[in-house]
């Protein structure tokens, strides 16, 4: 049975199941560029917004090579895709082989959305907005909390550019000290309100706890710090986008969780609105995430 029209749907699961991508002659490709790539959820979000959306449009993955980088972006002018994502590891590699960046690209240094305007190539970084509002969808509010991110890599620039805008106090961990201090050097240049935490054996003064290190992506990662430091009212955060050892520890001890679902459709949602001009169904995208997930 075919859908109704857009403005009639009530963005249930079984519409979002039931619409599919169609192929056609003028189908605009959108890529997501990354090494491996085989296992992202980001196709089946957006090939179920475009579905629902009745757009022309298609999301399809493309394993890229280190060493074929340069080549992959030239091919996004050469077969006129609409834009792609990137992921690991092309974020900060990527960007001189673009025309431009935003604003939030110039500080932070990696990317993970670029829009083809007319061979033009502007990279884009949505995931510290798209963290944000994972928060706000919650209700978790940051003004004038005090929060910790663990792990200086890319995720840590991205969250910590938004957050420090927010935030009463931010502080940073890192096992790598020089990253650690790179990372608090620049943030804090933002705001003033940046330093950095060179012991993680405390928490009695946070009342957000980020993880932004990898550990968790495999089931049998151990939390990245020993969580008897935990308690109630702490809020606890993982940018992995499933239940972590951390998260499930933060739970039993009756710390609020969110894992990094939530930040991983709205990166996506803002990419969809990046590349397309329209704010997408976020809800749709939320169910197909759900539906595909491990
Ligand atoms: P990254 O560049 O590898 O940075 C992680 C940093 O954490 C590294 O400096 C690493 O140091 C450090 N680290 C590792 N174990 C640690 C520990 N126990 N304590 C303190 N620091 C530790 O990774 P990234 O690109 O920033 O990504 C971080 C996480 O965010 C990943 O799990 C990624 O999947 C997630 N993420 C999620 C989304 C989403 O949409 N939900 C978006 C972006 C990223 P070493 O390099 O020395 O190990």
């Amino acid at each position: 049975m075919p859908l109704p029209p857009y403005h009639e749907r009530t963005g249930n699961a079984h519409e979002a199941q039931e619409a599919s991508v169609k192929i056609s002659g003028k189908t605009k490709v959108i890529g997501l560029f990354g090494y491996p790539v085989e296992h992202s959820l980001s196709p089946c979000m957006h090939n179920a917004a475009f579905a629902y959306l009745n757009m022309d449009y298609c999301y399809v993955t493309f394993p890229v090579r280190p060493d074929l980088l340069a080549d992959a972006v030239q091919s996004i002018r050469a077969l006129r895709l609409g834009g792609v994502n990137i992921t690991i590891p092309h974020k900060e590699k990527v960007i001189p082989f673009l025309d431009g960046v935003s604003e939030e690209v110039s500080f932070i240094g990696a990317v993970n959305t670029v829009v083809n305007n007319n061979g033009f190539l502007r990279g884009y970084n949505t995931d510290g907005r798209g963290f944000m509002e994972s928060l706000s969808e919650v209700g978790i509010r940051c003004e004038g909390r005090r929060v910790l991110i663990i792990g200086a890599g890319g995720a840590c620039r991205a969250v910590g550019y938004y957050l420090s805008q927010k935030v009463a106090h931010l502080r940073i961990f890192d096992i790598d000290e020089q990253r650690r201090e790179k990372v608090v050097k620049d943030l804090g240049s933002l705001h003033g309100n940046v330093t950095s935490l060179k012991k993680l054996d405390t928490l009695h003064d946070v009342d957000i706890v980020i993880n932004a290190t990898p550990l968790g992506l495999k089931d049998t990662d151990p939390s990245p710090f020993n969580t008897d430091l935990l308690s109630e009212p702490m809020i606890v955060c993982d940018l992995i986008y499933r239940d972590t050892a951390l998260l499930n520890a933060a739970s039993e001890k009756g710390c609020r969780v969110l894992n990094g679902l939530g930040m991983l459709l709205h990166q996506g949602v803002l990419a969809f609105e990046i590349w397309t001009g329209i704010r997408p169904p976020a809800e749709i995208m939320r169910k197909a995430l759900q539906t595909a997930l491990p």
